[in-house]
């Protein structure tokens, strides 16, 4: 079980779904179980319209940065190439929200961690903090 005080990341991915799929967290579910996994690897998952879905509990280790997971919670927006204005407003409050939650916490990109070549989420997180006033903090080395 994850503690607040584990939390050193929030990473921001995307779907890699085509930005004309209006699918939400059951699908993902269904597809990370597909991978053999304990179903939806993130914490939250934002749908074209910009609803909010919870997926994990907080409080429940994901499945979505590799050797990072028992450090850090995910977030999903759900397309692949431009996001809805609607989903970056719904990003900016979940954002906000687990900053209340995790004040140290870096918030990132997936493709910030060394380990992976992935572009997700397809946009520079620091970039985006900066242009709506949301401290990031460094960017993340691990
Ligand atoms: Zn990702």
């Amino acid at each position: 079980m994850l503690q607040a005080s584990d939390i050193q990341y929030l990473v921001v991915h995307c779907s890699d779904t085509p930005d004309t799929d209006s699918i939400g967290a059951p699908e993902i579910h269904e597809m990370h179980l597909g991978f053999g996994w304990h179903g939806i690897g993130y914490h939250r998952v934002i749908k074209r319209n910009g609803l909010i879905e919870h997926a994990r509990p907080d409080y429940w280790q994901g499945a979505h940065v590799l050797g990072h997971n028992e450090i850090s919670l995910g977030v999903c927006l759900i397309g692949r190439s431009i996001f809805t204005d609607a989903q970056f407003q719904s990003l900016e409050q979940v954002l906000l929200a687990w900053r209340e939650t995790y004040p140290s916490a870096v918030i990132c990109g997936h493709r910030d961690f060394s380990y992976t070549d992935k572009s997700c989420p397809n946009f520079d997180v620091a970039l985006w903090c900066q242009a709506h006033g949301i401290e990031s903090f460094a960017h993340p080395l691990a």
